[in-house]
């Protein structure tokens, strides 16, 4: 694989589109709104239609949805390469588009990366693969580029790892920011909470990452968007309850943060929920 396609340059694409480069292969970027600009190394391309001379083409698109329709797009140009699926998809639709591949040329594996823009600038991503072997194989040292790489499972392993991680997340974050809600009230000021906790069983990603850059500060501007995190969370509840392991907090979390989409809106910074929870004094 010599020329990669890269479709979606938001938040994390921008970041990621760049890094194969240092690693010897020609990018060819396209998004409808964003570009990036010459330094970056990457070709920028008119068309979506002018990726179908790549080698393979990540997608880093908001959902499966939009995923499908790019690839078939693709596929009725003439694309008969790799995609390679780095988005946080819904499992059934990344299955689906496999099965429309089944007489096509074209293949499919799923990739998708936990770890935020910080660590997609840095290439510290954790990619979580699902596909078969032999599609894994064939894209390992490109995936490498991003981070730390797993072959998780069958096609849409990865995408189910991916919203599972990030309904633990979700969970570890709401529970922070009510502890953290709740502290003050009992006179424990915010630095002095974060440090204990970052010190005690409580810690978890957002107490260490999230916490006072974004959320003590009231800054709100982590990347990720709260209307992305909300979707991977209905992707995880639909596949608890599927698996029969549903509790209470399933569908708690998933009303809360459909809520709070509705509430502080689509595009918000998935850490301002924050004002859901404990609202500034204006
Ligand atoms: P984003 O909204 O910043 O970027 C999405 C990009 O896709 C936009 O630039 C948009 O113009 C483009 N796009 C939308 N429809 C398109 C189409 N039909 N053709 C081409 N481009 C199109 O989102 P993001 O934060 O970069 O997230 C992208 C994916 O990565 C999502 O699935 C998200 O859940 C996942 N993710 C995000 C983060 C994060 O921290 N932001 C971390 C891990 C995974």
């Amino acid at each position: 694989m010599k020329l990669i396609g890269f479709v979606g340059l938001g938040a994390m694409g921008s970041a990621m589109a760049p890094l194969p480069l240092k690693a010897g292969y020609n990018v060819m970027g396209f998004d409808p709104v964003t570009s990036l600009n010459e330094n970056s190394g990457v070709r920028m391309a008119s068309r979506l239609i002018d990726l179908t001379e790549c080698d393979a083409i990540i997608f880093m698109l908001p959902d499966g949805a939009v995923v499908t329709n790019v690839a078939r797009e693709l596929l009725t140009n003439g694309f008969n390469g790799l995609f390679i699926d780095m988005s946080s998809s819904q499992p059934d639709s990344t299955i689906a588009l496999g099965h429309e591949l089944e007489d096509n040329e074209a293949r499919l594996i799923d990739a998708p990366v936990s770890g935020g823009r910080k660590k997609a600038v840095l290439g510290k991503l954790m990619v979580m693969t699902g596909g078969d072997q032999i599609n894994f194989n064939s894209a390992r040292r490109l995936l490498e580029c991003f981070g730390n790489v797993v072959h998780v499972g069958p096609l849409a392993a990865g995408h189910a790892m991916k919203a599972l991680n990030n309904y633990v997340s979700a969970a570890g974050m709401l529970a922070s920011m009510q502890a953290l809600a709740t502290a003050e009230s009992y006179g424990i000021i915010s630095e002095t909470f974060s440090k204990v906790i970052n010190g005690s069983t409580g810690r978890n990603n957002t107490t260490e990452v999230k916490l006072e850059s974004y959320i003590i500060s009231r800054r709100y501007d982590s990347g990720f968007s709260l209307s992305l995190m909300a979707k991977d969370v209905t992707i995880a509840s639909k596949l608890i309850n599927d698996a029969g392991f549903d509790t209470p907090i399933t569908a708690a979390l998933n009303n809360y943060l459909s809520e709070a989409v509705d509430t502080l809106g689509p595009n918000t910074d998935h850490t301002g929920i924050y004002e859901m929870v404990n609202p500034a004094i204006n």
